[in-house]
């Protein structure tokens, strides 16, 4: 080193231009300044810095015998030379204008003010990279001073090397022109580029797609996936895509009423499809389920399963219908005794018959059947099927079935065969109690309702009874309050005195036949003798008391010991249409083919009309071919035997009362009773008056009448047609014993 060597920093514009040249790694300043060069504390030039680069350098400024050494941010101080790295590094202010100094150092040679005399000793190349300089001495005395000359920087020249495609990077390689310095440089990946999507797989709800898109620049098939499109469900819940078949369910709440109550079930349906609702059993096991009803209207199958397709709806009311099925004996028996029934039964609305149906045929060999109570309404249709070998020594199929609801409980088309009760020994608990009285009868003791259809196809019934309270016996049911086209085939042997072939008591008999022979005897409690039951009971084809009888017909001989007998009825209100063809026998009261008693007040309507007596009627008082006592009588005739053994005797009527009309009626029976109390037509008249009645001689009657147009019968049809017996009514048949028209039109 030479002593006061000063480093002259000249920027020169070589270094300038190395400043710009120097691309390959610039740095950037956002800041735009304004400089000001100032010599001497005067303005000299000025030029911008825009992103740190000095637009233009001035000059240097000339001063004399002094050395122009640089510019400088720090004026006296010398020591922050404006340099490239400096501009780069200036802060960030808001002041955009910057004085910068010339720095200026006065020449020493010889200190006379001569000029040195300088010479270029060394000199160092600047390079790409590195600075070089030049280093100038005096040569008179000993004042040198080194020139910076920058780095140049590189002057890169680039040449690719590797196209980028596609999908690869390419390389671009640079090489300095003046050091060799290379490197190399990535060009990325242009990319494909692609056309439209070519769909080969389409996506689905719950599946991606595929497809592919075509590079017009590569040539390859690019494969996209397609997204899922997910369910696109509608109104139904049932997903639209194409091809999807899935769907959501609804939530429904089916609210079910039975007879036994309510309950509801929510299901979970699929709109659209058959849905189904499972029936509730209720742990009967012979309860059938038939259905679910809106209404009247069906709208499931016996299973449960709904005829219509599920609709979305999110309720649906309906109601169950069931019947008890019964396949066997213990099936009536589960009727009683099923808790749940009895429980039902207990709260059962009359309304609401429990639909009972006799499946098949039931043999009752080998039982000794326990009748059985219902305390409750049932509709049992026995669909003519028959019970076999019914047997009891307690009492009928049914004790009493019913509540206080009339006509709530209806019994039908049964057929017994072979049945056969043989009381002797008779508990209180298997009949039907009626005030002071007991009734029995094969079908039941009881029944508040309705009884169609039952048929006693053969069999017994004999009672030994002796106890504390009358018991009246039946053929097919001890009380009843309508009764219609029944038929008793069993005979009834009993020792009590008041027997019905049909039934002991109803309101309503209609279309009935009895043809079991019936003998009753003489027991009675002390509570029938003497009351108004004397005149109520007693023995009958058909029926003991009754409101109105229509369309019956007694076939059997009937035998009693005590009260009164008859063949249809011991007394009624009104009987229509009915027949007797049985012999009727009393060894110890009054006997009448038809009734005892008909007691209609209504006196201008016949109350006994178009009956007919075809059997022999003994008796010992009172003894009738159609009715012993009655207010009216009409259309009707006897052609049996008629015969009181001590008391009176009339071919149609004995009467103790007014008997007010007697018209067209006919005897053609023999007629006899105590001298003098007999007639053809009435036996003991009081005031009668008889109309265009006929009789097979001149003895009308005995006692008080006037008779009009009446005739002796000629055994020809003409006096019948000539005293306008009605052919709407009659039936001739050219023998003078004309029949009734309904006889002729009704199957025995
Ligand atoms: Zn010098
Ligand atoms: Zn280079
Ligand atoms: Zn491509
Ligand atoms: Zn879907």
């Amino acid at each position: 080193m030479k002593k006061h060597l000063i480093v002259v920093l000249i920027f020169i514009c070589v270094a300038w231009s190395a400043f710009l040249l120097t691309g390959c790694n610039s740095k950037d300043s956002a800041n735009q300044y304004e400089i000001n060069f100032v010599v001497d504390n005067n303005f000299y030039a000025k030029t911008n810095v825009s992103n740190g680069t000095i637009e233009k350098m001035p000059s240097d400024p000339q001063k004399e015998k002094y050395i122009f050494q640089g510019w400088y941010f720090d004026n006296n101080q010398w020591n922050k030379p404006l340099t490239q790295q400096a501009i780069l590094d200036l802060p960030i202010t808001n002041d955009k204008t910057i004085n910068v100094y010339a720095y200026f150092v006065a020449y020493n040679c010889n200190a006379d003010g001569k000029e040195h005399s300088l010479i270029e000793t060394t000199s160092v190349k600047a390079t790409c990279t590195q600075n070089g300089s030049k280093t100038y001495v005096c040569t008179a005395c000993d004042y040198s001073y080194s020139q910076v000359i920058y780095a140049t920087g590189h002057n890169c020249k680039k040449t690719i090397t590797k196209e980028a495609t596609c999908t690869e990077n390419g390389t671009a390689h640079f090489v300095c022109e003046n050091c060799g310095y290379a490197y190399n440089e990535k060009i990325n990946a242009v990319g494909h580029n692609l056309g439209a999507l070519v769909v080969t797989t389409s996506a689905k709800c719950k599946q991606d797609g595929e497809g592919y898109r075509h590079c017009s620049r590569c040539g390859e098939d690019i494969i996209e996936s397609i997204p899922q499109t997910n369910h696109k469900l509608d109104s139904t819940k049932h997903c639209i895509n194409d091809g999807c078949e899935y769907f959501e369910m609804f939530n429904c709440s089916v609210v079910v009423t039975s007879q036994f109550g309510t309950f509801t079930k929510d299901l979970s349906l699929e709109y659209g499809k058959p849905f189904y609702v499972s029936p509730e059993s209720y742990g009967v096991e012979q309860l059938k389920f038939l259905g679910y009803y809106n209404g009247e209207e069906k709208v499931s199958d016996e299973k449960g399963n709904f005829n219509a397709v599920f609709q979305g709806q999110k309720s649906l009311s309906v109601t169950a219908k069931y019947y008890f099925a019964v396949t066997k004996a213990d099936d009536l028996i589960a009727l009683q005794d099923n808790s749940f029934l009895a429980t039902y039964f207990t709260n059962q609305k009359h309304t609401e018959p429990l639909k009972v149906e006799i499946e098949n045929e039931i043999d009752f060999k080998n039982v000794n059947w326990q009748p059985i109570t219902i305390n409750g309404y049932i509709d049992l249709n026995g669909k003519n099927h028959t019970l076999k070998n019914y047997y009891s020594t307690s009492g009928g199929l049914f004790t009493t079935v019913g509540k206080t609801y009339v006509n709530s409980t209806t019994i039908k088309n049964i057929i017994f065969e072979t049945a056969n009760l043989n009381i002797e020994n008779l508990s209180a608990d298997n009949v039907g109690k009626y005030s002071e009285m007991y009734t029995i009868g094969i079908l039941a003791s009881r029944i508040t309702g309705a009884i169609e259809g039952i048929t006693i196809k053969s069999g017994t019934i004999r009672v030994e009874y002796n106890g504390d309270l009358d018991l009246l016996v039946a053929g097919i049911c001890g009380r009843v309050n309508s009764i219609i086209n029944c038929t008793n085939h069993a005979t009834i042997t009993t020792n009590t005195a008041v027997a019905g072939g049909i039934t002991v008591s109803a309101d309503s008999v209609v279309g009935c036949k009895n043809y079991g022979i019936i003998t009753t005897g003489d027991y009675i409690v002390s509570a029938m003798i003497n009351s108004v039951y004397s005149n109520s009971y007693g023995t009958s084809g058909i029926v003991c008391e009754a409101t109105s009888i229509e369309r019956c017909i007694n076939y059997a001989n009937l035998t009693c010991k005590r009260l009164n007998i008859a063949g249809i009825s011991i007394t009624a209100k009104q009987i229509t249409e009915c027949s007797n063809f049985g012999d009727i026998t009393a060894t110890n009261g009054s006997a009448a083919g038809i009734s005892y008693l008909c007691t209609n007040y209504d006196i201008e309507k016949a109350c006994v009309d178009r009956c007919s007596n075809h059997g022999n009627i003994t008796g010992i008082e009172y003894v009738a071919g159609i009715v012993c006592s009655s207010l009216g009588i009409a259309n009707s005739y006897n052609v049996g035997d008629i015969i009181s053994k001590t008391g009176y005797a009339g071919g149609i009527a004995v009467s103790y009362t007014n008997l007010v009309t007697m018209k067209y009626c006919y005897n053609d029976g023999t007629v006899k009773g105590k001298t003098g109390c007999f007639g053809g037509i009435v036996g003991k008249a009081q005031n009668v008056s008889l109309l265009k009645c006929i009789n097979n001689d001149n003895n009308w009657a005995s006692g008080t009448y006037n008779q009009t147009l009446c005739k002796v019968n000629d055994g020809t049809d003409n006096c019948f047609i000539e005293l306008g017996y009605d052919s709407s009514i009659w039936q001739f048949n050219g023998n003078g014993k004309p029949m009734l028209k309904w006889e002729t039109e009704y199957e025995a």
